[in-house]
């Protein structure tokens, strides 16, 4: 059972837009905080012999195609309910807003979603940089390709879906620039004070 004190925070971004590495600087700052990366399990998942979806989720990850939500849900479950933390980041979860209404019908409602944008380019740049290290299936840029077009066409609509209930905060990065943008209802209200000013 997932306890009924536990706090959720979705981390969303195109691949290469840094979820990993922000989530990590986080939780090296407040050690409090559970990181699970939703891309991670999965490959843990593929990864174990005993598995009897590993060829299904490796066929999933090398097309960029969102793996089916019931495994995903079913690892995230597994290992919230195994840590005694209370706040946890999610990393790469919900990739479409299915996924995310199964996860808080049975699991929790996130209290708040941090999406991570960055340019295209410069994600490609940075994956393209890391393949030789990460031995990763996906990370090439056939993979790359399919993945930003899942990207933009279903992992996109969920920061809108979770903007209209006031839960986003925008990190937007550019090569030489990162600020962290009010949620989005906040920068709503502010421009309708400053429409009403004019
Ligand atoms: P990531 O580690 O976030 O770059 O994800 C790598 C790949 O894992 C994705 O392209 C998907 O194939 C799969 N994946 C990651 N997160 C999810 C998720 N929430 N639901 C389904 N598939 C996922």
């Amino acid at each position: 059972m997932v306890r009924d004190d536990i706090k959720i925070i979705f981390i969303l971004g195109g691949p290469g837009a840094g979820k990993g590495t922000q989530c990590a600087r986080l939780v090296a700052r407040f050690p409090q905080l559970a990181h699970f990366s939703a891309g991670d399990l999965l490959r843990a998942e593929r990864n174990n012999p005993a598995s009897s979806v590993g060829d299904l989720i490796n066929t999933f990850i090398r097309d960029g195609k969102i793996v089916p939500s019931h495994i995903t849900i079913g690892l995230l479950k597994t290992a919230i309910e195994g840590s005694p933390a209370s706040v946890f980041l999610i990393d790469g979860f919900p990739r479409n807003i299915e996924q995310g209404q199964i996860f808080e019908e049975q699991i929790k409602p996130c209290s708040l979603v941090i999406h991570l944008s960055a340019d295209e380019a410069v994600c490609t740049d940075r994956i393209l940089g890391r393949a030789a290290e990460s031995g990763r299936v996906d990370d090439n840029l056939e993979s790359l390709r399919k993945r930003f077009v899942t990207h933009r066409e279903e992992c996109l609509p969920v920061v809108g879906y979770y903007a209209d209930a006031g839960k986003v905060a925008e990190v937007c990065h550019q090569p030489h620039e990162t600020r962290l943008a009010l949620p989005c209802r906040e920068r709503e209200r502010e421009r309708e004070q400053r429409r009403a000013r004019r």
